[in-house]
Formats: structure tokens, C-alpha cells, sequence
């Protein structure tokens, strides 16, 4: 018989992830390719308020989290990954002019090529796919996908990320999210998940996941831009890690500069995660709003993306769409 009390707070933490990363996206939205510190200076009080600027209103979501309502819609409608659909939505949305789309999700979206073979034609041409793409939109599919386990919850992420990006390294990674995401709404600590989740880690992805998601690892030991996936998620986990909130990580995430809404939601959504959704201030959670270019206007706020995450969490019969290895 279920507990009750954990019951609440499985779902507190269900919504704490997708309310908590679209929170992180906008709250870091008009700092994106600033330089370290400037969110400290804008905010000497540490945590901050969403401020707007660079072309966002204050509590604008961007394309992070617009992909990720696509991403749990469609789970929600088809009761599972159809991925064929997953990728329409994304053409959809790409083709109404988001005010943010990354550079390599626009290339295979708006390339002509079919679902199934558009992100590998891409990595093929370019040999660079491993963009932090396929994390920032991961919270919805996470919770949707925890119910059913470890295995079919990677396997699904790996699925979802392939959709955009070629480069095994971004499934890899956003598998490893989507675990990470699984251990902390089961009200366990997912810093404690990483070396058994790593084990779980394609051979010839491991090590370098393995450097990122490290405790010893800080981001200025970042090889890369945070914008590729392996600085990005490292950053969040650091956040997260070095942090004692759900504001304090989301503060640290923004104030490392560079790509700071994207790894602000990934922040967000495992901070949300762990701490829930009473965790995430009302002074951010207020102005909170999610356009959706080219789905006739619509607009979600708290209350509709509390309503997705309930739904996620709570999917029937969840466990039996997945195809593990498919
Ligand atoms: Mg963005």
C-alpha cells in the first residue's frame, strides 16, 4: 500500500522538475552568453528575481522548456515515445519562428530530412552533435518515464535526445539525466546515483561523463563552452552539489555566464526534483510563462504546467511503451 505522505511528496517533486526547470530557463534567459559574476552583481542579495532583458519579458520561458511541453504532450497523447510525432511537434514549433532555437536542433529540424535519419545525417555532416540540446528539455520525459525503471527510463532518453542529436555522447548524458531525475523523485539523493548510474553508460562514453559528473569537478575545469552537453550537465550537477536551495542552485547555474537558461533548466529540473515544488519562491513562479510559437497562441503558466507534470507523474500503464534498445 502506498504511503500517502510519500505519495504528496513524489508529486511535489514531479512538479518541483518541470516547474522547477522551466524556472531555471527563464530566470536565466536574459543572462544567456554573459560573462561569470554578472548575475551577483545584477542581484548582490544571492538569489534574484526574473528580471526580463535580451529580448525575453521577465519570466519568459524559451525554447528549452517550449520543447519540453512538446516532448510530454505528445507522451501524454500517444501514451508513450512516438517519435515520429515527437519530431513533427518540433518541425511545428521550428517553423513559427521561436525567438530561441539552438543552432544545431534548427539544422536537423528545418533540413528536409525524414525523423529517423535527420539527426544522424546532420552529425554525419558536421561531426558536431553533442550540443546541450537534448538535456535542457529533459524534465518532462523524466517524470513520465520514472515509473518505469532505470532501464526503460535511459532507453527512453536515449531515444528522445537521438531525435536532434546525432552524437551518442548527448543520449548518453541525457540518459544519465533522466536516472539522476528518477533516483531524486523516488525521494533518494541523486549525487549518491552517479557512479551506479554511470555504470549504466555506453563504453565509449563513460570515462568522459565520468570526469564531468565527478565530485572533484568544477566548471572551470570545462574543456568546452557550456553550450555543448558535457560542461553544461557537469555545471548543474555542480550547482546542485555546492548548493543548500533550490534558489541557491539555480543562482550558482546562472552566475557561471555562457549558456545560462539551458543549464539553469537542467539545474532546475533536478533541484526541483530534490527539493520540490514548495521550494520554488512564488516571486518566480508568478511571472512564469511558457509560449508556444505555432500551437495557436497558447501560453502555459504554473497552473498548466503543474496540471503536465500531475499527468506525467501519473500516467497509466507508463512502464509498457517503453521499447528498451529500440
Ligand atoms: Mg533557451
Amino acid at each position: 500500500m502506498t504511503d500517502p505522505h510519500l505519495a504528496a511528496s513524489r508529486t511535489a517533486r514531479a512538479i518541483g522538475c518541470v516547474v522547477g526547470s522551466a524556472v531555471g530557463d527563464a530566470l536565466g534567459a536574459p543572462f544567456e552568453f554573459g560573462e561569470p559574476g554578472v548575475y551577483r552583481v545584477r542581484f548582490p542579495d544571492g538569489v534574484g528575481e526574473m528580471c526580463g532583458g535580451g529580448g525575453w519579458d521577465p519570466g519568459e520561458a524559451t525554447d528549452d522548456t517550449q520543447m519540453a511541453v512538446l516532448v510530454g504532450e505528445s507522451l501524454l497523447e500517444h501514451g508513450g515515445l512516438e517519435p515520429a510525432d515527437v519530431f513533427r511537434r518540433f518541425q511545428r514549433w521550428a517553423a513559427s519562428d521561436p525567438k530561441d532555437i539552438g543552432l544545431q536542433t534548427e539544422d536537423v529540424l528545418t533540413g528536409g530530412d525524414p525523423w529517423d535519419t535527420a539527426a544522424a545525417r546532420h552529425f554525419d555532416r558536421t561531426g558536431r552533435a553533442a550540443g546541450n540540446g537534448s538535456l535542457m528539455r529533459a524534465a518532462t520525459s523524466a517524470v513520465f518515464y520514472a515509473g518505469a525503471g532505470r532501464d526503460a527510463s535511459m532507453a527512453g532518453a536515449r531515444r528522445i535526445a537521438a531525435l536532434t542529436h546525432g552524437d551518442r555522447a548527448a543520449w548518453e548524458g541525457t540518459a544519465v539525466l533522466h536516472e539522476l531525475i528518477r533516483v531524486a523523485l523516488a525521494g533518494e539523493d541523486p549525487l549518491a546515483a552517479v557512479p551506479a548510474t554511470l555504470e549504466q553508460v555506453h563504453g565509449d562514453h563513460r570515462a568522459r561523463w565520468a570526469t564531468v559528473l565527478s565530485d572533484g569537478w568544477h566548471p572551470d575545469d570545462a574543456t568546452e563552452f557550456n553550450g555543448a552537453a558535457w560542461p553544461c550537465f557537469g555545471s548543474a550537477l555542480w550547482a546542485l552539489r555546492t548548493t543548500t536551495s533550490f534558489e541557491e542552485s539555480l543562482a550558482a547555474a546562472i552566475d557561471l555566464g555562457g549558456d545560462t537558461d539551458t543549464v539553469a533548466a537542467v539545474t532546475g529540473a533536478l533541484a526541483g526534483a530534490v527539493y520540490g515544488v514548495e521550494a520554488v519562491p512564488e516571486r518566480w513562479t508568478a511571472p512564469l510563462h511558457v509560449p508556444l510559437p505555432g500551437f495557436g497562441g497558447r501560453v502555459l503558466r504554473l497552473s498548466e504546467l503543474t496540471g503536465l507534470a500531475v499527468a506525467l507523474a501519473g500516467a497509466p500503464g507508463r512502464g509498457q511503451w517503453v521499447r528498451p534498445g529500440g
